[in-house]
């Protein structure tokens, strides 16, 4: 990625008003001296950051997709009581997967950080892995001895193992968890309000991904890392438990800012009463949302995942030792919010050529289930799609677009908020819904091809030769 210094200090000058309403604001613009200035990182930082590549990456979590069988598999090594660790079984899942609580530190501060209630979202319990071992092998380092006399971590990894078994957003039941943190109809949600009552945390960690296509406000830059205090009531008002949220979302921005100026946002203020996030800051603990968005080329967040861990890292030792208190709330306030979410791929100026039907000229434009490695992909749009801004385009100009012959298939999810599930019509092949399965070909029958999408980009012609 590209440093992008110039908006990072426009934005910093601007109210998140602002932001939202000058759809049209210029990147050339200069900086004034109003600009909230973002502090230097950490000193630790660096050391940490040297020390995470040689001693604290797990092994065995290189794929972003695995199941909560395999993580435990993983991290249950790192939990070992002498390294004072206690971990318990506190619920079953609808498809009665064990959910676990692991505790760790002495000190009063109590602190609850669950990840992976939509089971598709697994960077969060990736880096979770990496703080374990930090926690335990490191028990003489000094950020490590301040944690653990100062704080108790609560960890609930994997809200959504049955979801995560399938990689999808939502459990077994179709329930998204993060809807029903107030009626609690699912045994994982109420498995996580039981703990949450249990351990009454001061603090709360909200660990998310959200979709790659996501921008930083109005830029062209994609987000990797959002950022929210939830709010508790239709105003958003601030009081006490948000300000925490809010300083020690600030933290976090303090040190992921030399990683990723210009590609960090933050979420909308909207209160929604069935969140989770919503409500544990309703009930009182100062809770962050953190959510990975995506780096290009870090196909399986493996670049975002160690930026997870330390942005975590931050934000607790900012806790264990009171750092954050009169951190200025403009470092949160000044993040460009989300904004528009751009899709993946557009095939520009093609010709459809479908048997049946007539030469067409037309784009396509495809989405991935995997945005990041291109996999799974399936029609989104057709037709003259304009300027349209996308992730990536190849330009199909004097090329056919040829659907690969007996296979294209219905698809049934797209992303987690399609709403079409009611259309069981089969769609055509290259219609909205379809499997992404063609070719690009100089002739019409596909014979002389020049690039094939089967579903996944080959990654070895991700775009057609001299393109
Ligand atoms: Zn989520």
């Amino acid at each position: 990625m590209r440093p992008a210094l110039t908006l990072c200090l426009l934005l910093t000058m601007m109210t998140p008003t602002t932001i939202a309403r000058n759809t049209h604001m210029p990147e050339t613009a200069t900086a004034a001296s109003s600009a909230t200035p973002v502090p230097p990182p950490p000193a630790w930082l660096p050391g940490l950051d040297a020390l995470y590549d040689t001693q604290l990456r797990v092994a065995g979590l290189e794929d972003r997709s695995f199941t909560a069988e395999h993580w435990w598999s993983v991290a249950t090594p790192l939990l070992e009581k002498q390294r004072g660790f206690r971990t318990e079984e506190i619920g079953r899942s609808v498809e009665d997967r064990p959910l676990r609580h692991v505790r760790w530190g002495t000190g009063k501060t109590s602190v609850l950080l669950w990840s992976q209630m939509h089971g598709d979202e697994s960077t969060a319990t990736m880096a979770l892995a990496d703080l374990f071992r930090f926690l335990g092998e490191h028990a003489d380092h000094p950020l490590v001895k301040q944690l653990q006399a100062n704080t108790t971590l609560h960890f609930f990894p994997i809200v959504n193992p049955d979801g995560a078994a399938r990689f999808q957003r939502r459990n077994a039941q179709g329930i998204d968890l993060n809807r029903d943190a107030r009626m609690l109809a699912t045994p994982e949600a109420r498995t996580l309000k039981a703990l949450f009552d249990q351990v009454k945390p001061k603090y709360g960690f909200n660990l998310h991904d959200q979709r790659v296509g996501y921008r930083a406000g109005d830029s062209d830059r994609g987000t990797a890392i959002a950022l929210l205090s939830p709010p508790y009531n239709h105003a958003a008002d601030v009081n006490e438990v948000r300000t925490r949220a809010i300083e020690v979302a600030g933290v976090i921005r303090t040190a992921l800012e030399p990683y990723l100026a210009g590609h960090i946002a933050r979420w909308d203020e909207e209160f929604d009463p069935r969140a989770f996030g919503d409500l544990t800051t309703q009930w009182g603990a100062s809770t962050v949302l953190i959510e990975a968005g995506g780096i290009e080329g870090d196909v399986q967040k493996q670049r975002l995942r160690k930026l997870y861990f330390l942005g975590m890292v931050a934000a607790l030792d900012s806790i264990a030792t009171g750092s954050h208190a009169g951190v200025s709330p403009a470092l949160y306030r000044d993040l460009p919010e989300n904004g528009d979410v751009w899709p993946d791929l557009m095939l520009r100026g093609g010709t459809l050529a479908v048997p049946g039907h007539p030469p067409t000229r037309a784009d396509l434009l495809v989405n991935f289930r995997n945005p990041l490695a291109e996999t799974d992909g399936a029609i989104a749009d057709v037709g003259d799609l304009g300027t349209k801004k996308v992730r990536r385009s190849i330009d199909a100009r004097g090329l056919f677009i040829v659907p690969i012959a007996g296979h294209a298939g219905e698809r049934t999810v797209i992303e987690a908020n399609d709403d079409d599930s009611e259309d069981t019509r089969a769609p055509a092949p290259l219609t909205p819904g379809a499997s992404a399965r063609f070719v690009l070909s100089r002739d019409p029958q596909g014979r002389d091809v020049v690039w094939t999408l089967d579903g996944n980009v080959d990654p070895a012609a991700p775009s057609p030769p001299g393109s």
